[in-house]
């Protein structure tokens, strides 16, 4: 249903929490962040119900790396659980990710994929996402970077039908964050010194209003200070910053 995502200077959760309560009024059962702390773990935190259950289950003043990704869910598939509430991480923990939108083929993909010895812990279509690209990154046999990862996610969603609005990490990769959307909207957020991802951008306007709004079939690789857009057919994409008016 929601979607934020931060990578900056500045800790993410606060930011994060912020941005999840401005998209409380488009409705919810549950929500989450994944966040990367200063030690290069990722903590996850999820909780069904509303967004101060969340913010209640965080640790209070925490100094976190300034890079995470959030979620208010609107289940589809799989019952109101916390198992079911995202961000999903693939069964070896690689990849984490948040997910908008319904995967018509997941039962089929989660065959494939178990039959390969990937194990699942909840009913969603959103887990198979997050499984399918950590599967598709350890097969390309390549070191992880900024480069495999975006490698695994184009060839995984190449793969995938339904639509999707995505933020992805990879517990292996601080400092990047993956954007990539179809048939569900995303938003990226352009300040100064810090890059937001967002369904809404009534999510990001607290700290920036130069955005670029994401075209279908496409992937935004943001490090630090730096975005960079393609296709799926890895198509370099112009960006085209508006600014959002007051009024929105
Ligand atoms: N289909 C996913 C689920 O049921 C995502 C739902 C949403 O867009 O919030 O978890």
């Amino acid at each position: 249903c929601g979607i934020v995502g931060y990578i900056g200077r500045d800790n993410a959760a606060p930011i994060l929490l912020n941005g999840l309560k401005r998209l409380e009024y488009r409705g919810y059962d549950s929500a989450g962040m994944a966040i990367w702390q200063k030690d290069g773990s990722i903590m996850l935190t999820r909780r069904v119900g509303k967004v101060a259950n969340l913010a209640a289950a965080l640790p209070v003043d925490q100094d976190d790396a300034g890079l995470g990704i959030s979620h208010t869910r609107w289940a589809t598939h799989g019952g109101v659980t916390e198992p079911n509430t995202h961000p999903h991480s693939s069964w070896n923990g690689l990849i984490h990710l948040v997910h908008n939108g319904v995967i018509e083929n997941y039962e089929q993909l989660k065959t494939t994929l178990s039959s390969k010895g990937v194990t699942f812990s909840n009913e969603t279509d959103s887990e198979v996402l997050s499984n399918l690209i950590a599967y598709n990154l350890e097969n390309l046999g390549e070191e992880i970077s900024e480069k495999s990862v975006y490698k695994a996610i184009r060839t995984s969603l190449a793969a995938v039908e339904g639509t999707y609005g995505l933020a992805i990490i990879c517990s292996k990769l601080p400092g990047v964050l993956f954007g990539a959307r179809k048939g569900s909207p995303l938003i990226l957020g352009v300040g100064k010194n810090e890059m937001m991802l967002a369904s809404d951008a009534s999510a990001i306007r607290a700290r920036t209003r130069e955005v670029v709004y994401l075209d279908d079939n496409q992937i935004v690789t943001i490090t630090g200070d730096n975005f960079n857009i393609t296709t799926m057919e890895e198509a370099a994409v112009v960006p085209e910053i508006s600014t959002i008016s007051w009024k929105d």
